[in-house]
């Protein structure tokens, strides 16, 4: 039966609260995804969205990764992903057994995991970082302890080069990022040459090179409103575009590379959070014997960065 978009928002939110459900979403969804959410935001911030939540029913508008995060934060609570098969392929690059072949090569080394990971990975880690925190996490670990980093060593590198550690730098990436080139930031800046370049960590380094601010997607919200410059050149998954336009409508924001699109982060409609409501799937449920495991580093990093928040 054919509905209008009206009628499935009108469901979605009678479901809503008749599950006393919350709707996250990340910053990279649809726009229509992003707008019927209670909370649209990064890594860290829905992660402690989902920690906190007095809701019984979280539907995690994102990839695996956030919704197992959200199954290990909350194990009480329901935790739905609409599309099964939205996965992160920068996450899908690092697994337990190559994990724990590096560990044992480098015995007593602290292992700093990105968030976007499996559960597996996380569980044979000492503490996530997003990329919010990365730099801070990372500033946080013993000095004569070695590092290894996994999976995305451009931010890995990155948190190299704004710390002063050296780490052992697993060779994952993300396609999205990688499509963003130092050849085309000199190409904006050449057509904007008054725009501020605001770019996401996973990028290149020479891309970075080029930037104004490195910043998480939550990051390069912030700086958007608060910053006097009137036009921005946007480093980072498209999606954003559509909070930072609704936020400030009259700023100019204009994407670094067209071609920076997440598949995954666009498998999500309204149809499907309806689905995921009515039907209440999919379920995300970490095995307990690795979340006990799992949950650990993600733990040490909320509060870490609650203390330093204080
Ligand atoms: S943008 Fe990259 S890191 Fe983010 S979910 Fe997509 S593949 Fe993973």
């Amino acid at each position: 039966m054919f509905q209008t978009d009206q009628e499935i928002i009108a469901r979605i939110n009678k479901l809503r609260a008749e599950r006393n459900a919350v709707i996250l979403a990340h910053n990279y969804e649809l726009g229509e995804v992003q707008d019927i959410a209670d909370f649209a935001g990064d890594s860290l911030e829905l992660s402690q969205k989902a920690a906190k939540t007095k809701a019984d029913v979280i539907v995690f508008c994102g990839v695996k990764f956030m919704a197992e995060t959200a199954n290990l934060l909350s194990p009480d609570k329901t935790v739905l992903l609409p599309v099964a098969e939205a996965g992160c392929d920068m996450a899908d690059m690092a697994d337990a057994e190559g994990l724990r072949q590096l560990k044992a090569q480098h015995p007593g080394a602290i292992v700093a995991c990105y968030v976007n990971s499996t559960a597996e990975v996380k569980a044979e880690s000492d503490i996530c970082v997003t990329s919010s925190n990365a730099i801070a996490m990372i500033k946080s670990l013993p000095e004569d302890k070695e590092i290894i980093f996994v999976p995305d060593m451009n931010l890995g590198r990155y948190c190299m080069e704004q710390t002063g550690r050296k780490m052992i730098l697993w060779e994952g990436f993300c396609p999205v990022h990688v499509r963003i080139t130092a050849a085309q930031i000199r190409r904006r800046r050449t057509e904007y040459p008054n725009a501020q370049v605001l770019m996401h960590p996973e990028s290149p380094k020479e891309s970075i090179a080029l930037a104004d601010y490195a910043l998480s997607t939550g990051g390069i919200l912030k700086h958007a409103r608060e910053s006097n410059c009137q036009e921005f050149i946007i480093a980072t998954e498209i999606g954003i575009m559509h909070r930072l336009q609704q936020e400030n409508p009259d700023k100019k924001f204009i994407a670094a590379s067209e071609q920076a699109v997440c598949p995954a982060m666009k498998v999500i409609r309204l149809k499907d959070i309806l689905a995921s409501l009515e039907n209440m799937k999919t379920k995300v449920v970490v095995p307990e014997k690795i979340a006990a495991k799992a949950r650990q580093p993600i733990i040490r990093m909320l509060e870490e960065t609650a203390r330093l928040q204080k």
